[in-house]
């Protein structure tokens, strides 16, 4: 499959393949208190609990495992704020393969240690100033190495799409699938699982409050930049959609809604209070915004919602969940 042409269910349906043995085929958590607090029946898919602690291993690994022999010997180059990069960490370990990965200064310490540990070279930038993918394409062209983004690229949007592939066939019949969005790899892989499996079920995208570009991009009917966003949710803190899941968001999605900070805390709370889970801010955001009632009619309705990551820094989550 070309890197520029829109993946299909069938895609969705080969990375499952790929992927089977080799990525974990996550729970579906319940909590009967988390349902009282929601008002429906929550069916939380614990990506949290994937390899690298995000659903993001799953993109990562379809997108290396279609590399060629030429590819493969010049290694994997990828840019990320984080969870991705671990991704293509492991993934190219597990490949085979060298991998580079470009990491602004401020990712969180533990992500950026994880990475590192999983072998890969890290090559710091400054978020606010610098343009990661150029520095990312340059470093491509001198070391001949293939640049695997973190969301508009088919092989990605396929593997992130098993996700909610699983949770339907493992959850049963859902009225509402709910992700959280950032670039919108993981809610347009969701869309194409949805759309062949649950063709009547509504899907909504959850982005950050101070980081609507997604929502934007929807209402005006084009890619609509922002500003790189300021909030909790750092694996969401895309500042466009992209030209593949632009268009498989826009033709396929419900609709878009936002989740506050706060939101954020809230859910994290009570996850730890309820399932005794450690969900990181961005993984929250589909939750939170089911909590708060953002998504339109979920009262005692079956509603699937994708807990996307789990990695935040133990410090950093006893500040957030344990304040008062
Ligand atoms: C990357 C990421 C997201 C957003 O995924 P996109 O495919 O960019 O929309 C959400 N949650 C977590 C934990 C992530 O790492």
């Amino acid at each position: 499959m070309p890197t520029d042409s829109l993946p299909t269910y069938a895609d969705v349906e080969a990375a499952a393949r790929v992927l089977e043995d080799r990525a974990h085929r996550t729970p579906v958590l319940r909590s009967r208190r988390l349902d009282e607090l929601a008002g429906c029946e929550l069916h939380l898919k614990a990506e949290h609990l994937q390899r690298v602690g995000a659903f993001k291993f799953r993109g990562a690994l379809n997108a290396l495992s279609a590399f060629d022999a030429d590819q493969r010997r010049g290694g994997v180059i990828a840019y990320s704020s984080g969870n991705h990069a671990q991704a293509i960490a492991l993934a190219a370990r597990e490949t085979g393969m060298p991998a580079v990965i470009v990491m602004p200064h401020d990712a969180p310490a533990l992500k950026v240690a994880a990475t590192q540990g999983y072998g890969a070279e890290v090559v710091r930038y400054d978020r606010y100033t610098e343009d990661r993918e150029r520095i990312a394409t340059d470093l491509a062209a001198e070391r001949g190495m293939t640049v695997v983004p973190p969301y508009d690229h088919p092989h990605v949007i396929a593997g992130q799409g098993t996700a909610v592939k699983e949770l339907l066939e493992d959850a049963g019949e859902l009225d509402v699938v709910v992700t959280p969005l950032g670039g919108g790899g993981l809610l347009s892989g969701s869309l194409l699982a949805a759309g062949a499996l649950a063709p009547q079920a509504r899907v909504y995208g959850i982005e950050p409050a101070a980081g609507d570009d997604g929502l934007r991009s929807l209402r005006e009917g084009r890619i609509v930049t922002i500003e790189t966003p300021r909030t909790l949710a750092d694996g969401a803190q895309t500042t466009h959609l992209g030209h593949l899941t632009f268009p498989i968001i826009r033709d396929r999605v419900t609709d878009v809604v936002t989740a506050s900070d706060e939101e954020l805390v809230t859910a994290m709370r009570a996850m730890a209070a309820t399932l005794k889970q450690v969900v990181e801010p961005t993984g929250v955001l589909a939750l939170a915004a089911v909590l708060s009632g953002a998504v339109p009619d979920t009262a005692g309705r079956r509603v699937g919602v994708v807990l996307s990551g789990g990695n935040v820094d133990l410090g950093r989550f006893a500040e957030l969940v344990g304040a008062p």
